[in-house]
């Protein structure tokens, strides 16, 4: 199989308003896919249709080449982490586990295997979870995901509540999973808890894709971002010498000239340089700096 998720023209109409708008793409095994974007973007409306809960307006989702609902043991080959915060307050560690184990027909060593995995002591499992730290619910939120050795992750705000630890914890787990021919869809509003891990990024803004593919490909951005004590001269002095400048969303000055270029032209102007580096990344990060703030911005207004 080629592809292990595949979403088709998925649409998600809430009467007027669009949650999620035609996206489409596809996971291969072996990679983990970071799916970026604000609060609001529609993130979670996609992956609970892509995992049965919600219905869509249009379009298809597919786990190993069909729609959740047909799979015939879905725990086991789809792990899905929606709402870690989403058990009952009353259960313990243990007790999400077992209930779990009983559902997927497996016993109670992998109980015990996944409550080591995701380093919660004996003494912490028979606790209950209303007693858990937010960070011990999310390391318990996805031990039921991984619970039936799946092949596909599909894993919303994992991270959401980790501390750095955690989040390195959590990085290297779902490396070993990929590593080891799984798949994993994980979302974050944080292009940096993702960045380390992800192999591909889907960004998503209003319910649309505004850019995916690799890494590597999205990191490999070309220009420089610079910044001098006087910004606005230094535009100016861009502008001046014939080189493209513009202020970003987060203030800093972006051209598409070479570091040198810009240097020269500082220097030319007599200018002081409080920042200058090579753009790779930046764009990235620029974007997902504008898709937040027009998404704010809207808020704002409504
Ligand atoms: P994200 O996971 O990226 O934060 P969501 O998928 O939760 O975004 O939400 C996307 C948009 O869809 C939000 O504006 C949200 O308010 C709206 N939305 C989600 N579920 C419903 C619903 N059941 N009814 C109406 N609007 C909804």
């Amino acid at each position: 199989m080629d592809h292990m998720i595949t979403v088709q023209n998925l649409t998600k109409r809430y009467e007027s308003f669009t949650a999620v708008d035609d996206i489409s793409f596809t996971l291969s095994p072996g990679t983990v896919t970071g799916f970026l974007g604000p609060n609001g973007a529609g993130k979670s409306t996609a992956m609970r249709i892509m995992t049965g809960l919600t219905p869509p307006t249009s379009g298809t989702a597919t786990i190993l080449g069909k729609p959740y609902a047909e799979l015939p043991n879905p725990g086991r080959q789809v792990g899905v982490l929606l709402d870690a915060s989403a058990q009952h307050a009353g259960r313990t560690g243990r007790e999400v586990l077992a209930l779990g184990a009983m559902v997927m027909g497996l016993g109670k060593a992998r109980v015990d295997e996944m409550l080591d995995l995701v380093g919660l002591t004996p003494d912490e499992a028979r606790r209950r979870l209303g007693h858990y730290s937010l960070g011990m619910r999310q390391r318990l939120g996805i031990a039921p995901a991984l619970l039936g050795d799946p092949e596909v992750l599909v894993l919303d705000e994992p991270a959401n509540g980790l501390d750095p630890q955690g989040i390195h914890w959590m990085r290297g787990l779902l490396k070993g999973f990929a590593e080891q021919g799984g798949t994993v869809l994980l979302s974050s509003h944080l292009l940096h808890e993702v960045e380390v891990v992800a192999d591909q990024l889907i960004l998503i803004g209003r319910g649309r894709i505004v850019r995916q593919g690799s890494k590597a490909e999205l990191l490999a951005g070309s220009g420089t971002t610079a910044n001098a004590l006087d910004r606005d001269a230094l535009v100016m002095a861009l502008q001046h010498a014939g080189l493209a400048a513009d202020v970003t969303p987060s203030g800093s000055v972006r051209s598409s000239a070479t570091t040198e270029e810009v240097s020269r032209a500082a220097l030319d102007a007599g200018l002081v340089l409080t920042e200058l580096r090579g753009a790779d990344g930046a764009g990235l990060e620029e974007m997902f700096l504008q898709l937040t703030s027009s998404d704010s911005r809207e808020g704002a207004v409504a």
